[in-house]
């Protein structure tokens, strides 16, 4: 991170194409939704994911909502189905988010999806965000661009006091029509609506000619927030300064261990790993010890992680 200012880009060719170059460099790119300004990164950039979760403060590590130009660009990330067409012909471009199944190769960072195997993914309808979006040709990984638990940001000015010099630029196209946040549905097949927002229930439902579930009171305990999480069937026991018999280790710094999240002791190279070493090491079916992990910066939301993937089930 630099201790620059954010470049403020005009939404001009010019500054369309510098904001699409920095998004290619793994850099952070704040720019307009019809929502609110969103926090973009290269969704198959591991350490620029991460680098999203640090800029924001983001306690925990829940899955992001993957931008894209067109429909034919989610199709390279999820599964496509008749009914996820519908929606997308009704809805897109807008403020209506699609989880669905990962398609294989999809080639997204696993901290975008936090190791689930279903994508959020979305066309916003902001002409900014658009440009941006085909400039750059690839997924982008989007929250809020604030300081978690703060005011949604919906002027570029409102980032830049958020979030200062932990962007690289931000593309201002004036104050957001301040709107809800996007509606998400899963294809799960069965079509839920995940989380209230932009588009109304009955206008969904109306499209898909029949209701939406509700989620079950397991799936999601508060509007926007999952869970139920990505979690190892092998037992995890973490701050083991060394593996037991049988178990496989998962490290952290300078040290022998089985997959090392950073072994120079870099949190966003770790957190960018996190749910790829745990995939792995469960496959392996042993038993997990995980080194201890440091708790400042990006380590809070790495802890709670393991914290929950350690939780007795
Ligand atoms: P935000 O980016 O702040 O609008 O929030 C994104 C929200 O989208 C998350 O908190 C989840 O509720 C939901 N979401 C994103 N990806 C997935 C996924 N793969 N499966 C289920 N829900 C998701
Ligand atoms: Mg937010």
């Amino acid at each position: 991170m630099n201790n620059a200012l954010p470049d403020i880009l005009p939404p001009t060719p010019a500054g369309i194409d510098r904001a699409a170059r920095l998004l290619g460099t793994g850099a952070l790119v704040a720019f307009p939704t019809e929502t609110v300004y969103g926090l973009g990164a290269d969704a198959r950039n591991g350490t620029a994911v991460a680098g999203i979760y640090a800029a924001k403060g983001r306690p925990s590590f829940n899955p992001l909502i993957v931008h894209v130009a067109s429909a034919e660009q989610a199709q390279k990330f999820g599964q496509w189905s008749p009914v996820a067409q519908k929606l997308a012909t009704a809805f897109w471009p807008g403020p209506l988010s699609l989880v669905l199944p990962l398609v294989p190769d999809h080639g997204l960072s696993s901290l975008v999806t936090a190791g689930l195997p279903s994508v959020a993914l979305r066309v916003p309808a902001h002409p900014a965000a658009q440009a941006l979006l085909q400039a750059f040709g690839g997924p982008v990984a989007a929250p809020s661009a604030n300081p978690s638990g703060r005011i949604s940001p919906t002027t570029a000015q409102h980032v830049l006091e958020g979030l200062g010099p932990n962007v690289a630029a931000v593309l201002d196209d004036g104050p957001c029509t301040v709107g809800l946040e996007s509606s998400i549905v899963g294809l799960d097949p069965e079509p839920v609506l995940l989380r209230e927002g932009g588009i109304a229930r009955e206008e969904i439902e109306a499209v898909l000619g029949g209701p939406l579930a509700r989620p079950d009171g397991d799936t999601i305990s508060a509007p926007g927030q999952l869970s139920s999480h990505y979690a190892p069937r092998a037992r995890v026991r973490l701050n083991a300064t060394a593996p037991h018999a049988g178990e496989v280790y998962l490290g952290f710094g300078d040290m022998a261990a089985d997959m090392n999240l950073s072994p120079r002791g870099d949190l966003t190279e770790a957190a960018a790993a996190l749910f790829d070493c745990l995939h792995r090491l469960d496959a392996t079916g042993r038993p997990i010890a995980v080194a201890p992990v440091p708790t400042r910066g990006l380590g809070a939301a790495i802890n709670d992680r393991l914290a929950r993937a350690a939780a007795p089930r």
